[in-house]
């Protein structure tokens, strides 16, 4: 195509990055256009108000829906196989887009329960759509009483065991890691996430599901500690995996750093990208990251294609608010797995008595992050010190 000619854009997936990106070009008034293919029930939503409104009940399925784009269609449909050199992308049912640029944002999915077998009448819950959000609210209508396993003690099973503590339930909360989210929270906020769910769950950590079997109208779960317990409810929610499967590449795109996939035309962003900095993976499952991205990739676009100014680098300085039990945890920007922490200045006095304030910084003394633990607004006078 002729340089300076407004590309044809396709993005896969309407979520976090995908619109965003669209939304970004259309703001920045390209011409050329632009097509969202999405293959979410009922059309994109905001997957974050899943746990926090809809299965509470606060909010209907048509209130979490994404609103549209002005001049961007969203057209229902699965992509299912890329063809990288024609920038071609083929739907489940037999349709073929093609276009000058291709983004890839369809997400990530729940990691499933691998190499344990399930009786027939157990049903394992996961919660990524408003339809697994109905079926939870339909397996357990009224959650007093009732004890419910949640396997997976990161960002989601905190939330929901949250959730149905606060309804009334006893929750049996499983984690892998002997600390929750450490990773992403460091070495002083994990053991504090931990102690406030050790108070008002069940906690199992450092424990995984070797068996379950079913037990009358319950499931009774065999853990790798030797203990079992009966419950009335399990969820899976023990983490995501790329949904990328349709690209040939199932463990998800790599991206450089301005979100270029390496083929020509075709860029990611969002839950299905990742990056490798010092030899190490970089993901970031957020929803504001995602939108980052997303924005990033089409600022790249106009750039390759247009000869618009180079956005640069994208560097991750967004993050994710969890809020459980009452209390709010927060990361801004990344730990860096080569990195060290120590408590920062806190550069207003602490709203709240136990709260705590951490810095991440690289091998180079770069503070890449922060973590707060109701922390407040101090988190955001912090976070402007990430570089
Ligand atoms: C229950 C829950 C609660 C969460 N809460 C928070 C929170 O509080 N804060 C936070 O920061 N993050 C939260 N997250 C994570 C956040 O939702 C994700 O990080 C974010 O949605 C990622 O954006 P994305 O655009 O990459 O993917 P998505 O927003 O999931 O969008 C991907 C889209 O692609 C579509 N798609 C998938 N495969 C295909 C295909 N083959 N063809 C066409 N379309 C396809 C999907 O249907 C979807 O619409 C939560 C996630 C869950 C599940």
């Amino acid at each position: 195509m002729p340089e300076g000619t407004p590309p044809t854009v396709l993005v896969v997936g309407g979520g976090a990055a995908g619109r965003a990106c669209a939304q970004e070009l259309r703001r920045s008034r390209l011409a050329g256009s632009i097509q969202i293919v999405d293959a979410e029930p009922g059309g994109p939503i905001d997957r974050t108000l899943l746990d926090k409104a809809l299965l509470p009940g606060l909010l209907t399925r048509e209130q979490i829906a994404l609103p549209p784009i002005e001049e961007v269609a969203v057209t229902a449909g699965e992509a299912m196989a890329a063809d990288f050199d024609t920038r071609t992308v083929e739907l489940c049912d037999g349709r073929r887009l093609t276009a000058d640029a291709v983004v890839i944002a369809s997400g990530a999915v729940p990691r499933s329960l691998n190499g344990i077998s399930v009786p027939s009448h157990v049903r394992l819950h996961r919660l990524h759509t408003a339809d697994d959000v109905e079926a939870l609210q339909e397996s357990i209508p009224q959650a007093v009483g009732r004890r419910v396993a949640v396997i997976g003690a990161g960002f989601s099973g905190t939330e929901l065991a949250s959730h149905y503590v606060a309804a009334g339930a006893e929750v049996v909360l499983v984690g892998r890691s002997v600390l929750p989210l450490e990773a992403a929270l460091g070495t002083e906020i994990s053991p504090r996430l931990a102690a406030l769910l050790r108070e008002r769950t069940d906690l199992r950590l450092g424990t995984t599901v070797q068996a379950i079997a079913s037990c009358g109208a319950r499931a009774r779960l065999s853990l790798s500690d030797g203990s079992s317990v009966e419950v009335d409810a399990v969820i899976v929610a023990h983490g995501s995996v790329p949904a990328t499967a349709w690209t040939g590449s199932p463990e998800g795109i790599r991206v450089d750093d301005r979100l270029r996939t390496g083929e020509r035309g075709w860029y990611a962003a969002g839950s299905a990208a990742y990056m490798v900095s010092d030899g190490m993976r970089l993901t970031t499952d957020h929803w504001n990251a995602a939108i980052a991205q997303g924005e990033h990739a089409a600022r790249t676009i106009l750039h390759d294609f247009l000869g618009a100014e180079d956005p640069g680098p994208y560097r991750p300085t967004t993050g994710f608010n969890l809020r459980a039990f009452g209390s709010t945890i927060s990361v801004r920007g990344l730990r860096s797995p080569s990195g060290s922490e120590r408590a920062a200045v806190w550069p207003t006095e602490p709203a709240h008595p136990n709260a705590m304030l951490t810095e991440f910084v690289d091998a180079h003394g770069v503070v890449t992050g922060v973590a707060g633990f109701n922390a407040g607004p101090a988190l955001a006078q912090a976070a402007s010190s990430i570089v």
